[in-house]
């Protein structure tokens, strides 16, 4: 019987359907928060900067005309405030980032002055301000800096930090058990025996979780065989959040995922997507734990944990979404799918008035290689023939 395939949207719309819990948070320091999801928002804790500094090397001094001489009355060091004040006549060495000295009114760079013994002449005029950052200028005490949903990036943990923060709230991290099924799969860098292949899928699949910021340790190799196969189920769904397992989840004779996972109840969301690579996707739930059946070809894997695992890791994380991928123009022609929406690996070329995306190479779904140097998924929508080179293409984002 031809089993009735959902779209992508319709699959991604029942994982994030499903996927509609939040996971606990904990506080982290803010070294240890890249990649992490805020689970609050970040509010500047005071001023930033916390006081009027200054932006060059040179002399804090009163704004006035060039050609004055004034003698040098001391310095402020970043670190080391100058503690007097300042007169029309005097000056005080000030270094970048230095506070600037009570009264004075400006700073003159260094290159702007003739240096004598103890004072110093100004060669250009100096407005009131000149060099001068004043306290705030980028963060007002209370102003939100981030918000709750951001994945931190290296500059979020030093707007963070500046604002104030040690440790942050942050989503736990999703547990994610990646189980590989399939007895030709042979562990990495071990000989091959007859008929046997390396599971690609295992590095791929726990390297794509732990990107999407989950823990996931080091795939399970799974023979085909159903009684272990239940098991090694049983003790996944007992410790993680998400579950994926790649291979066996097709009708041949030796694919036992789907009646395993069945026997130990969890429930079908979806079977089969029109999809090319990735028909052969399972995805059902048991409780708050989500499991995926991705097909067993690695092209297939990856295109699949991309459309429907990763949006359910960011959605588990409370990660706000980001804007859509876009779209480009195909650079070369395409052969439809007539019945299945295709994702194809493409490089990106920009050009200052289109993107144009170029299919990696062969595109078939055991082809590991049409995985490299891809900055995207392009969709290719189902249809007769084969769309034109020049066509619009929607874009999907890669984990990379
Ligand atoms: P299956 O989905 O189990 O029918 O597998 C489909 C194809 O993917 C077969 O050619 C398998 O040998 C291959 N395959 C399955 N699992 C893996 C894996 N972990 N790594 C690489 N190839 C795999
Ligand atoms: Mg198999």
């Amino acid at each position: 019987v031809a089993q009735p395939l959902i779209t992508i949207t319709e699959a991604r719309d029942i994982v994030l359907a499903v996927a509609a819990h939040r996971l606990g948070e904990e506080d982290v320091e803010v070294e240890q928060a890249l990649d992490r999801v805020l689970a609050t928002d970040v509010v500047a804790a005071g001023d930033v900067p916390p006081f009027p500094c200054s932006a060059m090397d040179g002399y804090a001094i009163l704004d006035g005309p060039a050609g004055r001489r004034l003698t040098v009355h001391g310095e402020s060091r970043a670190g080391s405030p100058h503690e007097g004040s300042l007169q029309a006549e005097t000056a005080i060495r000030i270094s970048t980032g230095a506070a600037v000295p009570r009264d004075a009114t400006a700073v003159i760079r260094q290159e702007d002055v003739v240096e004598h013994a103890g004072a110093i002449e100004t060669t250009v005029a100096t407005p009131s301000g000149a060099n001068i950052r004043y306290a705030g200028e980028d963060m007002r005490a209370g102003a939100l800096v981030l918000t709750a949903g951001t994945r931190l990036t290296p500059g979020g943990l030093g707007a963070a930090v500046a604002a104030g923060a040690g440790r942050v709230r942050v989503a736990r991290r999703p547990r994610v058990a990646v189980m590989c099924t399939g007895d030709e799969l042979r562990a990495p860098g071990e000989p091959l025996r007859p008929g046997e292949i390396h599971n690609s899928n295992g590095p791929m699949l726990t390297a794509l979780a732990a990107r999407c910021g989950a823990l996931a340790g080091s795939a399970t190799r799974l023979p085909d065989d159903r009684a272990v196969t239940e098991a090694a189920l049983a003790d996944a769904l007992e410790r993680a959040d998400v579950v994926v397992v790649s291979g066996g989840v097709s009708v041949g004779p030796h694919d036992h995922v789907k009646p395993a996972l069945a026997g130990l109840g969890v429930q079908e969301r979806f079977w089969g997507v029109a999809l090319q690579p990735g028909k052969p996707t399972w995805f059902g739930s048991l409780g708050d734990t989500l499991v995926f059946g991705l097909p067993g070809n690695p092209v297939s894997a990856v295109v699949t944990f991309t459309l429907f695992a990763r949006p359910a890791l960011a959605a588990l994380q409370g990660e706000t979404p980001g804007p859509a991928a876009g779209g480009a123009v195909l650079g070369q022609a395409v052969r439809r799918n007539p019945s299945r929406d295709q994702a194809i690996r493409v490089r990106l070329e920009l050009h200052p008035d289109r993107t144009v995306a170029i299919p990696t190479g062969a595109q078939d779904s055991h082809l590991v290689t049409s995985l490299l140097g891809a900055d995207a998924l392009a969709i290719i929508p189902a249809g007769e023939g084969e769309l034109a080179a020049g066509a619009d293409v929607t874009l999907e984002r890669i984990v990379s």
